[in-house]
């Protein structure tokens, strides 16, 4: 916050990389995630992120209810100002792999399949945006972004809410890689990725790439 007082500062919650066992939230005895008593937990974290300065809260763990939670928690706690960004539709990809091995948040046992979306569903993607925007959300994800445009367009079609669309960590992997061997035009792949998530329909787009986006954006001008 103090280095980069001009920018806004993003603070993604979730507990997986603090976690000895990966998993989003707390675990009961038999290793199962205890949906309550770690909203409770997000709300908690969702306040002390504001309390350290962080302009919007992104709660990513995929917890039921979790964006109404935090909503308490930070209207009670005077941040009725700070907004929610909600990972609402986070699909169960296997995109997100370059990042689990970065950050070693794979889980120790078992999957997120029971919290993260099956990539198939559309409906369900569409159910678990609704209950985010019913519950206060501010800005709505759709993650990953390039294999799912369908979603963000449609959810840019369905709702009067920013749409943010997350180009995840394998999307970016393979387009280094691609180019790294000399196969593709990496400055020309990457635009082309940026735009088509942008003519989807999203508003804000994450990305690997928003440095070297940023500059090639500039360069044009
Ligand atoms: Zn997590």
């Amino acid at each position: 916050m103090k280095a980069a007082s001009d920018l806004l500062v993003i603070a993604d919650l979730c507990m997986c990389e603090y976690t000895d066992h990966g998993h989003c939230g707390v675990l009961d005895g038999c290793g199962n995630v205890v949906n309550d008593a770690t909203i409770e937990l997000y709300g908690r974290i969702a306040v002390s992120q504001a309390k350290a300065g962080a302009d919007m809260i992104a709660p990513s763990g995929m917890m039921d209810g979790q964006i109404a939670y935090i909503r308490f928690a930070l209207d009670e706690a005077g941040f009725q100002d700070v907004p929610i960004m909600a990972y609402s539709a986070k699909f169960y990809s296997a995109y997100y792999g370059p990042f689990r091995d970065v950050a070693c948040s794979a889980p120790g046992k078992g999957d997120r399949a029971g919290y993260q979306m099956p990539c198939g569903n559309r409906r369900e993607a569409m159910r678990e945006i609704d209950m985010d925007v019913a519950e206060g959300c501010d800005i709505i994800m759709v993650k990953p972004a390039g294999p799912y445009l369908d979603i963000i367009r449609e959810a840019a079609d369905s709702y009067n809410l920013p749409i943010a669309a997350y180009q995840v960590s394998g999307e970016y992997a393979m387009m280094k890689a691609a180019a790294a061997n000399g196969w593709i035009d990496e400055d020309r792949v990457m635009m082309e990725s940026l735009l088509a998530i942008k003519r989807a329909g999203a508003d804000i787009i994450i990305t690997y790439y928003a440095k070297e986006a940023a500059r090639k954006l500039r360069e044009r001008r």
